[in-house]
């Protein structure tokens, strides 16, 4: 018998599994096919959204613990799992400059823009404006990290690589059973495979689709990660995140070279140096209606929980819902409002 059946492993299940270990608690994870929002994307951790300047929500409190979190999974790990990573706003016009400098009066902003102007770090990109930084950002390394942990829980045998089906779940008032593995509680970390999870998929998941280009070029020499329209992130080696698109209503025929066209004409714009295109990845990102995660508790079946709906953000949003759900699961801690996945399941 283990405490917990985890379904799914992106960043989701990771954060959960981590807080659930550390509270002594035993974990079996199951995870499928289905593509990891996770490994798609660039793992950034930045509290401000750089489109309209604002702070994301909770942004403050959810960096602070993530930070702390992740060094100390990083320890656990015994991998570098954290980089530090300047984000830089290149600015179109010197209205986007001045906009910059009266956000910063903001007292919550203030924390985080820089007050002094960033000279261009690359001959490859036109920046006449300059830029302005970002403080305090970086970079989780998640797929890294998944495949560390992945590698601890297989050598405790308490890691299964398979779809999980859920008709074969069995649940009792003490417990669930499934393919004769017994928990006294499941939670359900499937990301936008929550669709086809028939206990929670009342919840109804927006999911935002989302690419980026893997280009190579030795000339651009980056050594921050660049917001123009896009984002361009250093992989180190040479190699670059190019992205990402944020798509509710995509075309079904052709996305794949629809979209790669669509960035090829901004990365052309933006940078003048000599690139060659390596891959091309796609995930859904798990967004919803509100914008707020979905953590919680079944209406009826009271051992089945969930976590999700960590959208656009889920480096900075995982860490403080899970150790909030598994507060709510261990103590009966009450679930804020509006994370409680509740909001959704009594409509
Ligand atoms: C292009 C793109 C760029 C992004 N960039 C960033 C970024 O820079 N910073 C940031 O913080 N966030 C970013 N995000 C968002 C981030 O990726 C998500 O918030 C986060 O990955 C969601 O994690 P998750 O664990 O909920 O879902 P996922 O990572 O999708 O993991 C879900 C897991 O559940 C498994 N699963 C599903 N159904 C089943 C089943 N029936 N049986 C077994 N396993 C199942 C899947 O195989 C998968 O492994 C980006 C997303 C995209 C798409």
């Amino acid at each position: 018998m283990v405490d917990y059946i985890i379904v799914g492993f992106g960043i989701g299940g990771c954060v959960l599994a981590a807080h659930l270990e550390r509270e002594g608690k035993s974990v079996y994870v199951i995870d499928g096919s289905d593509v990891k929002a996770s490994v798609v994307a660039a793992g950034l951790f930045n509290p401000v959204i750089l489109k309209r300047y604002t702070m994301a929500w909770d942004g403050h409190e959810q960096l602070s613990y993530a930070k702390l979190f992740y060094n100390d999974l990083a320890f656990n790990l015994k991998t570098a799992i954290i980089e530090e990573l300047p984000v830089l706003r290149r600015f179109h016009s010197a209205e986007e400059q001045n906009n910059w400098f009266e956000k910063i009066d903001k007292p919550e902003l203030s924390r985080y823009l820089s007050p002094y102007l960033v000279e261009n770090p690359t001959n490859a990109i036109q920046a006449p404006y300059k830029y302005g930084q970002v403080m305090k950002t970086g970079r989780i390394l998640v797929r890294k990290m998944l495949e560390a942990y992945e590698e601890q829980l297989k050598n405790k045998s308490a890691y299964l690589n398979e779809d999980f089906d859920h008709s074969l779940l069995q649940i009792n008032n003490d417990g669930v059973i499934y393919k004769g593995i017994k928990a006294k509680k499941i939670v359900f970390c499937e990301g936008f495979g929550l669709t086809k999870n028939p206990f929670f998929n009342q919840l109804s998941l927006v999911g935002n689709k989302g690419t980026y280009l893997i280009i190579e070029s030795e000339a651009l020499e980056l050594k921050q990660a660049i917001k123009s329209h896009f984002f361009i992130v250093p992989l180190g080696g040479n190699r670059y995140k190019f992205g990402a698109t944020y798509e509710q209503q995509v075309p079904k025929d052709n996305y794949e070279q629809a979209v790669r066209d669509q960035l090829v004409t901004y990365l052309n714009d933006l940078i003048s140096v000599p690139y060659t295109i390596i891959d091309q990845v796609t995930a859904v990102r798990p967004t919803v209606r509100d914008r707020r995660p979905l953590v919680g508790q079944h209406n009826e079946h009271k051992n089945l929980y969930v976590l999700n709906g960590l959208g656009t953000r889920g480096v900075m949003i995982g860490p403080t819902v899970a150790k909030e759900l598994v507060e709510f699961m261990e103590n009966g801690t009450e679930l804020r409002k509006e994370i409680d996945c509740s909001r959704y399941s009594s409509k």
